[in-house]
């Protein structure tokens, strides 16, 4: 195993790279490269960045379907299809996807951590809004939150019509009139 010197230009290297809350923008340096190729988890091999190796636990492959147990896991830089900006898939991030979440082994991290984030906002958006689409009845609170839903989501079809459902909360007045009016001002054509 090759020892390397953590680059002392590594801050301005990677200070355009997307920051992850859990790991930073740049890589978490251990000092070791793998001995080969073969050695190290199959994520994006052109991008593998030397000197920041950690070690697989091959109990943890056990029983998987793979074509090798990796002896190690690499920081890599990607680029994120969503914003284009370059971040880092953390050899760490890596090893808690492979091992503790048990993701398959051809698992990739395609976006970076600030537009991972948006896409599971969008997601829980969405689910909360299909669920509250199948309530019935709701409350004026429930109706409210799903019209707000329904202004948040572009290009999202309703049987019910959301303009009906402002003119009826409208009549409300325990309703929040600051809320509804955003709504209102959504809506309008
Ligand atoms: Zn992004």
């Amino acid at each position: 195993m090759s020892k390397r010197k953590n680059p002392d230009t590594s801050s301005i290297a990677y200070r355009h790279f997307v920051d992850n809350p859990r790991y930073g923008r740049e890589p978490q340096w251990s000092s070791w490269t793998p001995p080969h190729e073969m050695a190290v988890h199959e994520v994006d091999k052109a991008s593998r960045i030397p000197g920041t190796a950690i070690p697989v636990d091959p109990s943890l492959y056990q029983g998987r379907i793979i074509r090798r147990t990796p002896g190690y896991y690499l920081d890599c830089s990607c680029n994120c299809t969503s914003c284009k900006r370059p971040f880092i898939f953390f050899a760490a991030e890596q090893k808690y996807w492979f091992e503790t979440l048990g993701f398959h082994a051809d698992a990739r991290a395609v976006r970076c951590a600030e537009c991972r984030k948006i896409v599971k906002a969008s997601q829980e958006v969405q689910s909360r809004y299909v669920e509250l689409s199948h309530l019935e009845p709701r409350r004026p609170e429930q109706d409210l939150e799903w019209l707000e839903l329904y202004c948040a989501l572009p290009g999202i079809k309703s049987s019910a019509l959301p303009e009906q459902v402002l003119n009826r909360l409208a009549k409300l007045p325990e309703i929040d009139s600051a809320r509804l009016e955003e709504c209102r001002r959504i809506l309008k054509p």
